[in-house]
């Protein structure tokens, strides 16, 4: 019998139905062994996630302003599950606890991981699992970074104890101060990933409110096909240009240990949803894996004759950039001719002094600014092996009469990078997507 991690995000655990549902997941695999458990989310379009209002007693907390009514909804909210899951825990104890620290002014981080606490515990008892706190298993340095080495100790150490175990999500402890400390929002993914590492997973399931991924954004492309399969390096990729289902950071620590993650949707669990693992088999994939795209970015392209003898001339760039403490997109070359992309944010409002910086330490010959732009990643391992991927994609933004401002591709020749302008976003989108679906290989 193998092991299998469940992480169920917070709209999996937002009420009594839904938690009916995932207690049917989980017996239905006496390999779902150790569970992971957001805070409880919306549960309806328009309703407020119990992290978010944590957050919110917090800040009440910090202005003089009261608070009692905000716990008092977030308390009935438990309650309310609990009752209708004939549960009997004993939450009161546990509500004058975190209203006693609240008064004391407790951190912000404390407050946050309440709402991951309290759900474990009760669903810990729901489920008749053993509730396994993150305190003092999951460990962060002073300066807020995941000890993931010690972390993966503690973890594996306590949970050799327990042979079936509900865990917290989101947060763990300061090794040095022992005072709790989260991660970025969303980051119960990541507690799954070190959980599913530390007990040797066969799978790390990531449960949530969709099937997985999906070639492309269905608020642009109608019904677009699912994606069974991605490698963690395609992932990146995507999710680098705004496709996001998963926690960033949660991959880390299940592709050291080489832990496929399957991403299942607790409303659909028959779905088999999508599995990210090392390795992709090219041959037998589809060129594109998915096409994900983000607006709103600057191309400052920059002329100079002979500037590909011109020594260091790249390092200025990079070396202005960091002056003005600015990150860069992508970086594409030709011969006298290097763009530099920027995101509008990261700008800033600072394009006058940036260019004119590249204008006092570069001197080039011309320069030419394109706002407005949008960057469009097609992404597929398949592609390195397969001729005329290119000429495809460029042929469909043609047809599409789309103007191309930039092209990049990545060394890995996993991914091809164009930019455009931000109004034709969804037409290239659905271009290129018709473009590599119509006549798929497989
Ligand atoms: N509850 C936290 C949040 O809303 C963490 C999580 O759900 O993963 O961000």
């Amino acid at each position: 019998m193998g092991v299998k991690v469940a992480k169920f995000g917070g709209s999996s655990v937002a009420d009594g139905i839904q938690l009916t549902k995932i207690k049917d997941i989980i017996f239905a695999d006496p390999d779902r062994k150790y569970i992971v458990v957001s805070a409880p989310g919306k549960r309806f379009d328009g309703d407020s996630k119990i992290t978010d209002l944590l957050y919110l007693c917090k800040t009440h907390m910090e202005h003089n302003l009261p608070y009692e009514q905000i716990f008092q909804v977030i308390e009935d909210r438990y309650v309310a599950v609990a009752l209708n899951l004939g549960v009997e825990t004993d939450l009161q104890e546990h509500f004058d606890r975190i209203k006693e620290n609240l008064k004391k002014g407790c951190t912000a981080d404390y407050i946050a991981s309440r709402g991951e606490y309290l759900n474990a515990v009760l669903i810990a008892d729901f489920l008749g699992f053993d509730f396994v706190d993150a305190e003092g298993l999951i460990l962060f340095n002073s300066k807020g970074k995941l000890m993931i080495s010690e972390t993966d100790e503690a973890l594996r150490e306590e949970l050799s104890k327990h042979e079936h175990a509900v865990i917290p999500g989101f947060y763990g402890t300061d090794a040095k101060t022992g005072k709790i400390r989260t991660f970025s929002r969303g980051g119960s993914d990541i507690t799954g990933s070190l959980v599913a590492r530390a007990v040797n997973a066969d799978i790390y399931e990531n449960w949530t409110d969709v099937s997985g991924f999906l070639m492309a954004d269905p608020r642009i492309v109608k019904n677009p096909k699912p994606i069974h399969h991605i490698s963690y390096k395609e992932l990146r990729e995507l999710s680098y240009m705004g496709a996001s289902v998963l926690h960033e950071d949660a991959i880390y620590p299940a592709r050291i240990a080489n832990i496929p993650i399957n991403i299942r949707n607790t409303n659909v669990p028959e779905d088999h949803g999508t599995i990210i693992t090392a390795e992709h088999d090219v041959a037998n994939t589809n060129v594109v894996t998915g096409i994900a795209g983000s607006k709103d970015f600057t191309v400052i392209a920059i002329y100079k004759n002979m500037m590909s003898s011109e020594r260091g001339f790249l390092r200025r760039i990079l070396a202005i950039l960091e002056d003005f403490d600015m990150t860069l997109e992508h970086m594409p070359t030709g011969i006298d001719t290097v763009s530099v992309v920027i995101s509008n944010s990261t700008l800033d409002g600072k394009l006058d002094d940036l260019l004119e910086a590249f204008d006092k330490q570069l001197s080039p010959d011309t320069m030419e600014v394109f706002e407005d732009i949008a960057l469009i990643a097609t992404v597929g391992c398949g592609m390195s092996s397969r001729a005329g991927v290119s000429a495809k994609l460029f042929t469909a933004l043609a047809e599409a009469k789309v103007n191309i401002r930039m092209i990049d591709q990545g060394s890995s020749e996993m991914n091809i990078i164009v930019g455009v302008q931000n109004k034709d976003f969804n037409k290239a989108i659905k271009a290129i997507y018709a473009a590599f679906t119509e006549d798929e290989v497989k």
